[in-house]
């Protein structure tokens, strides 16, 4: 047998080696990053599938360089640049620098957060920033809570806790009777994975009750009220109410307090779904806007939104660290039963093998702080006020900004409400492929609007306001080519 190459594994044999291909690959970047000039290509889909499908993969090149020119024809020529002041579509962040640092680190050493014997100190970088978040919801001693992919998975592992936390036996037995009785409510502008959750926690579509929304998009008190009574009249079980802090669209932070209040009368769940709002927690000027958070069960928050830290970086955080035992598992290899005392991640998270993504945060924390995180979050809350205030008159606002999107459509004085829908998604798509701004598509009442989601602390309102004429201008050029 011949001795399999040795030089592609990460060994102290090749540090060189190891060194001098991490050079390769930042410089590689660093020089891709100069040629930027606007958010993305608008390079179309089938252009962009042409370029990867025809790749032969059992071809290799053998050689990094050639690799990474491949690569950068293929895809990063092309990407999408997230620290761009003209990105203003979804909830993707620029990045901080100690974070990426920490990326090196996570993935050489690559430590798995499941058992302690498979990462020993991780384990406690984990469990103190975990315990410091908990801190900052205002939690007592008794929370606890795990890192997760993000927050999808984070309110999932909610509403499962939130599910067996109702019925005690929800997932040792298959369908209990009383499953089918639960009920989980949100408000109509509460995120998708609610409903999926729902699905996956074989509670189905007709489980998740969604609640009327207020003026300003924030779940409203009286038809909450409303439909606890309603389902407890019917005899189904109020699981969970899924409050929003931060809802995707809006921004809006649903009534925390008023809410844990309903919440408490029922003994139902609470969980906060602050995915998007969480970056709140550490702004010097606005963490009152979560104010009530503490009363909550559970809680979501997405360090990879609103805390400026790389895919993937969320974490599940809940008041009493008894209740995670709902996802306990014992495996004779891994975290047996017998042996105990020791500190297994895994008896908390529905992953096994997991990255080490809180040393993202850890570096980002010891480096920077959490109150430059906050200041991040405060500019970017301000800057959609300010973009809002200045919109040009034949821009229509859906609704004054709360966190950090605005929500907006090309409609100037007498265009119709028809002609304005119409127009929304060709508008968007011609900015695309222009390449100079990217911003997102949403719906709101059955009508299309354009969202701009501001995560960007260095972009300016004149950045945002040159994305708002280009929306003008391209409306202008669509509305006269309808009326020719
Ligand atoms: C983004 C978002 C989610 C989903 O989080 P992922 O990290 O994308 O899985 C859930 N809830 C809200 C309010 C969000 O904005």
């Amino acid at each position: 047998m011949p001795t399999p190459p040795a030089q592609h594994l990460f060994h102290p044999a090749h540090t060189d080696q190891y060194v001098a291909t991490m050079r390769l690959g930042v410089d590689f970047l660093a020089s891709s990053l100069g040629r930027v000039s606007g958010p993305s290509t608008g390079v179309r889909p089938e252009v962009a599938a042409k370029a990867v499908t025809d790749v032969d993969l059992d071809r290799p090149l053998g050689d990094q360089r050639a690799a990474l020119e491949e690569m950068g024809r293929l895809w990063l020529d092309d990407t999408v640049w997230f620290h761009e002041p003209s990105y203003a579509a979804h909830l993707n962040c620029p990045v901080v620098v100690p974070a990426l640092l920490a990326e090196v680190f996570v993935s050489a050493v690559n430590p798995s957060l499941d058992t302690y014997d498979q990462s020993v100190g991780g384990t406690y970088v984990e469990r103190h920033l975990v315990d410091w978040t908990a801190g900052r919801i205002g939690y007592g001693p008794d929370a606890d809570g795990i890192f997760t992919s993000g927050g999808t998975q984070s309110n999932l592992q909610a509403l499962l806790l939130a599910r067996d936390h109702a019925i005690a036996t929800g997932s040792r037995e298959a369908r209990p009777p009383e499953m089918s009785g639960l009920r989980i409510l949100t408000s109509r502008d509460g995120h998708f994975s609610v409903q999926k959750a729902a699905r996956l926690l074989g509670l189905g579509d007709r489980a998740v009750v969604t609640v009327a929304t207020d003026g300003d998009r924030r779940m409203e008190l009286g038809a909450l009220s409303r439909a606890l009574a309603e389902v407890a009249d019917a005899g189904l079980t109020p699981m969970a109410v899924v409050a929003t802090a931060g809802t995707t669209d809006f921004g809006a932070i649903d009534p925390l307090p008023e809410i844990a209040a309903l919440c408490e009368g029922y003994g139902t769940w609470l969980h906060v779904d602050a995915a998007y709002g969480g970056g709140l927690l550490v702004s010097p000027t606005r963490r009152h806007w979560l104010a009530g958070i503490e009363r909550a069960d559970s809680v979501t928050v997405d360090f990879h939104k609103t805390w400026f830290q790389p895919v993937s970086a969320s974490a599940l955080v809940v008041r009493d660290g008894r209740r995670l035992g709902h996802v306990t598992w014992h495996a004779d290899y891994l975290n047996p039963r017998e042996i105990g005392g020791n500190p297994n991640q895994v008896d908390k998270s529905l992953q096994t093998t997991r990255r080490f993504d809180a040393l993202k945060l850890w570096l980002t924390l010891r480096v920077m702080g959490p109150d430059t995180i906050g200041t991040y979050v405060d500019r970017v809350v301000e800057l959609a006020a300010e973009v809002a205030e200045a919109l040009d008159p034949a821009i229509e606002l859906a609704a004054a900004p709360q966190l950090s999107t605005v929500v907006l459509r090309y409609r100037p004085d007498g265009m119709s409400e028809d002609e304005a829908d119409r127009l929304v998604p060709r508008i968007r798509t011609t900015l695309y492929e222009r390449g100079r701004a990217m911003v997102a598509a949403t719906k709101v009442d059955g009508r299309h609007w354009l969202k701009l989601t501001l995560l960007n602390p260095l972009a300016t309102s004149d950045d945002i306001l040159a994305i708002t004429r280009q929306i003008v201008e391209i409306g202008e050029d669509l509305a006269a080519a309808v009326a020719r």
